[in-house]
């Protein structure tokens, strides 16, 4: 794929989030790895109102492009990258359940069987950083060493996929999962969990099993 088409991609990417009730307003930012760095989503403009020309290509040492601000999270985005070869999209938002269990400062447990589409049997949650900072970008290294979806402590989560339309999967997943927690969490402390042997075996079924997406896509470059 093109430039000019992936641009295209993340703007529908931008618009299915919100479409699915998973952020409001300017928040949140989507990525696709491109070259040796990244196109990535504008700083603070509307996603109605963005197009091809509004994205923004960060080299791998964080060069980018004059007249072009980019999303004020492109560090963490960059970490997610280098942490995480084999993951070529990502997504963060500020999902309102997510955001609740971070500002709990919990991670998700395996609470349910789906909690699988992160490789792992949890979404971490990272602690507190500014928005924007080096530390933030820190952070989320170390919980996308864990899984490819963490929470973001008092701000919102990230998810990572080999594809833009999958990194959209997990984290639309993972926010019915946040939703399912809270629900529990206000009825009992305890909420019970699945063995790391069952989560082990979904994991093995899943290496077969999850959203199916055209061949082509599979990877954003080409
Ligand atoms: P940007 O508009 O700069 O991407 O910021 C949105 C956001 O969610 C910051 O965490
Ligand atoms: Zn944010």
């Amino acid at each position: 794929m093109n430039r000019k088409e992936l641009s295209r991609k993340i703007i529908d990417t931008c618009l299915e989030m919100t479409r699915l009730g998973l952020n409001q307003g300017t928040a949140g930012n989507i990525s696709v790895r491109y070259q040796d760095g990244m196109l990535i989503t504008p700083s603070g403009m509307p996603y109605e109102k963005m197009t091809e020309d509004d994205i923004v290509y960060v080299d791998k040492d964080g060069h980018f492009e004059q007249g072009k601000v980019p999303s004020s999270e492109w560090q963490f985005h960059q970490a997610v990258y280098q942490v995480r070869p084999e993951l070529n999209a990502v997504v963060h938002n500020h999902a309102i359940n997510c955001t609740g269990v971070s500002i709990l400062n919990k991670s998700i447990p395996a609470i349910h069987y789906m909690i699988a589409v992160t490789g792992t049997n949890k979404v971490p949650c990272v602690p507190y950083a500014t928005f924007g900072t080096w530390q933030l970008a820190e952070y989320v290294k170390e919980g996308f060493k864990e899984s490819k979806a963490i929470l973001l402590q008092h701000h919102g989560m990230i998810a990572a996929e080999v594809n833009l339309e999958k990194a959209l999967w997990v984290a639309h997943e993972v926010e019915v999962l946040a939703t399912l927690y809270l629900k529990l969490l206000a009825t009992t402390p305890d909420v019970p969990v699945l063995s790391d042997e069952e989560i082990k075996v979904v994991l093995g079924k899943f290496s077969t099993y999850g959203l199916r997406v055209e061949e082509k896509t599979a990877c954003p470059c080409c």
